[in-house]
């Protein structure tokens, strides 16, 4: 089994924010660590996958800018000034193309930074280019990039989970400290499990989606992604907050991620509350997560929180209203990928007419699960069945809100598995898209419900020995409990 997983020593072995203080300190400079990443990158990403472009140029001015600041002994932009960090390649930059891992955008330069990628330069730090993905974000593997799949490096057979693949496992290959994900349905939580990396997405509205290319809009999500849990919540502080290019991006202050964090670095779970989903513990888990996600609960308590269950009936009906609400927005955000507004122009010969040429481009710009989608979306949303399907949709979403206000009145978190089992083998479930779709049953209900989550590690299961993610669910605008006890579960390993 070949493996590619971070190097025991070296810059590349080190947590982003001990990075940063190296840098402030002036032991090493951003240019060091920078290139120190990109070498890992030239070394091992060719077999990896995990990158779509790498701006080598771009980053090591960037590290420069940050270098020259701490000779001057300026003030340092940000706690992670210096630091380099993997972008999904659905937010747009100006300095790189975005593609969203479609054919649809190849080469597509935009004309304006996403907001959080404008926060993350002012911060000082470096992007080392664009990572894979599921195309637009829809899939559970990465394999849906028209571009070519992404391996995990726990394992190059199997996958890195999806749809932030490429991000998850630049951080588990030691390609990156820092990267940046969406979540829709689990795209950070649960390609973090299946590579043994932190990730968080923070409650909607927390932080910008402009300049994020959309998949569905009520439940897009940008988030931190990292290998400790420190450092999500510092780079958490980063991109969070209101943004008035961003209409659904609410006026509040930033939660306090960083103290959390700290303050669970102790280890201690005195008085914290966890609450643990009847429904979640499911037949069809894989033993070996079970027991994983079995003495992580055992570990909580001896931390000193009390587990509490809890009850969410709805939970049985997420994954198919799930499933109607995201195809639905999907229809109607990518029906502007036509060749006329956006993306390549296919077939424009001089003697079609637009209709034809349109369908041209759709036909061929976007992959099978892209177009799969649209369809579906496009008969929820039709006449005669919109009561159906996108209304009863959107009445199972009230429910599961429901559901969690009622088991966040008897506990504080809710912690739970982020996937039914450890990384599948690359190929297994492209042919079946129920599977696939069934992979994200534990981290879809909080999308609905517009909450934050994180997937930290808990282990490798013993019959796999390939890492698990213990999930963390909190109250909306609560983000911060999650760093506190996710810092305390990792401090207690
Ligand atoms: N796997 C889910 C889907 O395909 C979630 C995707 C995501 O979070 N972007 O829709």
């Amino acid at each position: 089994m070949t493996q590619y997983t971070i190097p025991a020593e070296g810059l590349v072995a080190k947590p982003a924010h001990e990075l940063a203080a190296m840098i402030q300190s002036g032991e090493v400079t951003s240019r060091e660590v920078t290139q120190a990443f990109l070498d890992r990158i030239a070394e091992v990403d060719g077999e990896l996958g995990a990158f779509l472009h790498v701006g080598a140029d771009e980053a090591l001015a960037a590290a420069d800018k940050v270098d020259e600041q701490v000779k001057n002994g300026e003030q340092p932009a940000s706690a992670l000034a210096g630091v380099p960090l993997a972008l999904k390649d659905l937010l747009v930059t100006t300095d790189a193309p975005t593609t969203a891992a479609s054919k649809m955008l190849e080469g597509y330069m935009s004309p304006y930074d996403a907001t959080a990628v404008a926060k993350l330069r002012a911060a000082g730090i470096p992007i080392l280019g664009k990572t894979n993905l599921d195309e637009f974000a829809m899939g559970s593997s990465t394999e849906n990039s028209a571009y070519k799949p992404t391996k995990n490096p726990h394992d190059l057979e199997r996958v890195p989970g999806g749809s932030g693949g490429g991000t998850a496992a630049a951080l588990a290959a030691g390609e990156a400290p820092l990267g940046i994900g969406t979540d829709t349905g689990g795209s950070i939580r649960q390609p973090a499990s299946l590579t043994g990396t932190v990730g968080v997405k923070p409650t909607y509205g927390g932080v910008s989606r402009y300049g994020v290319i959309a998949c569905a809009s009520s439940l897009d999500q940008v988030g931190p992604c990292a290998n400790t849990v420190l450092d999500t919540a510092l780079l958490h502080e980063i991109i969070g907050g209101h943004d008035e290019f961003d209409a659904t991006s609410v006026n509040r202050e930033v939660p306090a991620c960083a103290d959390a964090a700290r303050e669970g670095a102790s280890g201690d779970l005195q008085g914290v509350k966890i609450g643990r989903v009847k429904q979640f513990d499911r037949p069809g888990t894989q033993e070996g997560v079970t027991e994983t996600i079995n003495a992580a609960f055992a570990q909580l308590e001896r931390q000193g929180a009390e587990i509490v269950e809890v009850d969410c009936p709805s939970f049985h009906d997420v994954m198919e209203a799930y499933y109607i609400i995201q195809t639905s927005e999907v229809s109607s955000n990518l029906a502007r990928f036509d060749g006329m507004r956006y993306g390549q122009r296919v077939g424009d010969d001089g003697t079609r007419s637009a209709e034809e040429v349109m369908a041209a481009t759709r036909g061929e710009g976007f992959g099978a699960e892209v177009k799969r989608r649209i369809i579906l979306g496009t008969y929820a949303l039709s006449v005669g069945y919109y009561d159906a399907y996108y209304l009863q949709a959107q009445r199972v979403r009230t429910l599961v809100a429901q559901d969690f206000a009622k088991a966040f009145e008897r506990c504080d978190v809710i912690a739970a598995p982020a996937t039914p089992t450890t990384a599948f083998k690359l190929g297994d479930k492209v042919d079946d898209p129920l599977a696939m779709y069934n992979f994200d049953l534990f981290t879809l209900p909080l999308n609905l419900a517009g909450l934050p989550g994180m997937s930290v590690p808990a282990g490798k299961a013993s019959d796999t020995n390939l890492p698990v993610g213990l999930q963390l669910i909190a109250p909306a605008f609560e983000d911060a409990r999650l760093y506190r006890v996710g810092a305390a579960f990792e401090a207690g390993r």
